[in-house]
């Protein structure tokens, strides 16, 4: 089982599903060369994949091209489904920072065979992730500065007001498809400047009212 906590408190959650979005921000389907979806792209990790704070990333041995991807993570804290947009920041205990770590040249020979990107974005180690902050310590999460430096540089730079789909919109449309239950989690897709990470890379993430990650590749 699979545990995360919300900072400062002694609420505990077991992690059930996490579910990420993919081409969330503009600039970042730009630069990769895809195609801007009328709907979201939904995609699933086991909780398998996650890595606390100060963990080691361990790229696994069939990729040579492992990229970070610093995104917003969501935590749920109640059942819904069918949740209307209005409501749905009440459905949230907290919020974190994460990193979907993706093999890109896995993920690109899947999408070529038209076939699904679990082996490219679900392995362990494949989703870094903070303490959690309350939710009600963040009034507005579509106006939070990301920032992922590698090394000491800084890699990817945004603010979720670029996001295609505000947080609100996001919980509603995953709901439409699944129930969301205590303990879930949600990615919430990547600003541009995703890239390479290497062995020995030492990466840093920070969401402006979330928090930060530090983690590094073994
Ligand atoms: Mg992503």
């Amino acid at each position: 089982m699979h545990q995360v906590k919300i900072k400062n408190s002694e609420a505990t959650y077991s992690v059930g599903k996490i579910i990420g979005l993919g081409r969330n921000y503009l600039d970042h389907i730009r630069e990769l060369g895809n195609k801007v979806p009328d709907r979201p792209v939904i995609f699933c990790k086991p909780a398998s994949s996650l890595l606390p704070d100060g963990g080691t990333i361990k790229i696994p041995d069939y990729s040579s091209n492992c990229h970070h991807e610093l995104e917003l993570a969501l935590l749920v804290g109640k059942t819904g489904k069918h949740i209307q947009a209005e409501n749905a920041l009440s459905y949230l205990a907290g919020y974190a920072v994460a990193l979907d770590l993706t093999l890109r040249d896995v993920q690109d020979q899947q999408k070529n065979k038209g076939l699904p990107w679990e082996i490219a974005k679900g392995f362990d180690t494949s989703c870094p992730i903070s303490e959690f902050t309350a939710a009600a310590k963040v009034s507005d999460p579509n106006n939070l500065q990301l920032q992922l430096k590698v090394n000491g540089e800084i890699r990817q730079q945004g603010n979720t007001a670029q996001m295609m789909r505000s947080v609100e919109e996001i919980i509603a449309e995953i709901s439409t498809f699944f129930t969301l239950e205590s303990g879930d989690i949600i990615l919430t897709g990547t600003p541009a400047g995703v890239s390479r990470i290497i062995a020995g890379d030492q990466l840093e993430g920070t969401i402006e009212k979330v928090g930060s990650l530090q983690v590094s590749v073994a």
